[in-house]
């Protein structure tokens, strides 16, 4: 069994971005603009990590702080204004919003070209197009970076993803079924309504496990050999951070693991890092 180190393979993409935009011969940095909404432990934190993440390589950041009553009009407005500002290339608005505002209105306000979470519907579509211009979600970028990395095949492997949403597994499972290279696999895509969910997970040469239910992907739900993702990030009552998966047990099994925390996680900010330096590139 190999773990399969995000955190370490994202510190070499940090690097290689570092090396690239100092050497950079233009008047400004790349700039990412991070708006968040609230107080929420979580998504401050997250927001924390990407800054830092931004400043260590070079990126500049701008932070845009607004409490729980920032309304949706007064959000729109800032995104256009955002849109409208040739200094900055990538918008990130740290999801989940307020209740009171739409978070499909916000993604479909962001300006494509800057769309770095890759969450607006011409960015997703082109990945149903397969077209390469588009952004492709941080989440799904990384783990396909990974696999890149690992020399992880998926051609004509059966991969099971749990977990049906628009930021991870439905982005996940198209670019694992492309015609390409680094795609080319057979996905059965599995979520709550699913049934005898084990009969398939049991099937899978690749699982991946996107669910926030924590440790829930047992043993017995694992072919032995099994390549196995988990992208899942539940905190335990008393703090402790874990995946979907229970990692004691299916870890001795698994020919490739993904650690909680220092998996998935580490890398979803590195390849924000990467589409915020494209993004970058395409506006110079
Ligand atoms: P969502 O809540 O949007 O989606 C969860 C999905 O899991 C849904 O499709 C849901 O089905 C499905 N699901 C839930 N319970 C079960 C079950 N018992 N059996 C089968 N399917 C189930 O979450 P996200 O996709 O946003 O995130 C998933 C997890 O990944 C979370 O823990 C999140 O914190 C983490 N995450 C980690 C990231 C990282 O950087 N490591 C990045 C993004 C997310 P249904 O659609 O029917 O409700």
């Amino acid at each position: 069994m190999q773990i399969l180190d995000g955190k370490e393979l994202s510190n070499t993409v940090r690097s290689d971005l570092k090396k690239k935009i100092s050497s950079l011969n233009t008047k400004r940095a790349p700039t990412l603009a991070v708006v968040l909404i609230g107080d929420d432990p979580a998504s401050s934190l997250y927001v924390k990590r990407k800054q830092a993440a931004c400043k260590e390589v070079g990126i500049h950041s701008i932070f845009y702080k607004k409490e729980k009553t920032f309304t949706e009009t007064e959000l729109l407005s800032l995104i256009s204004h955002l849109n409208n500002d040739e200094s900055v290339d990538g918008i990130l608005v740290q999801f989940p919003l307020p209740l009171s505002i739409d978070p499909k209105k916000v993604s479909e306000a962001i300006d494509p070209s800057k769309d770095v979470d890759g969450f607006h519907p011409i960015n997703l579509g082109k990945l149903v197009l397969n077209d390469p211009t588009g952004f492709v979600p941080c989440t799904p970028l990384g783990i396909q970076y990974l696999f890149a990395h690992y020399a992880i095949q998926t051609e004509g492997k059966e991969v099971v993803m749990i977990g049906r949403s628009s930021i991870v597994g439905k982005p996940l499972a198209l670019l694992l079924m492309q015609n390409t290279r680094s795609g080319n696999a057979t996905v059965t895509l599995l979520h709550s309504r699913s049934v005898d969910i084990e009969q398939h997970t049991k099937k899978a040469d690749i699982l991946i496990a996107a669910t926030g239910k924590a440790q829930w992907i047992k043993k017995e739900m694992v072919k032995p050999g099994a390549v196995i993702i988990d992208v899942g990030i539940n905190r335990l009552p008393g703090g402790k951070v874990v995946g979907d998966v229970d990692f004691e047990k299916v870890a001795p099994i698994a020919s490739y693991i993904t650690p909680v925390p220092g998996g998935i996680g580490p890398l979803t900010i590195a390849m924000l890092l990467k589409n915020t330096f494209l993004a970058y590139s395409q506006h110079v």
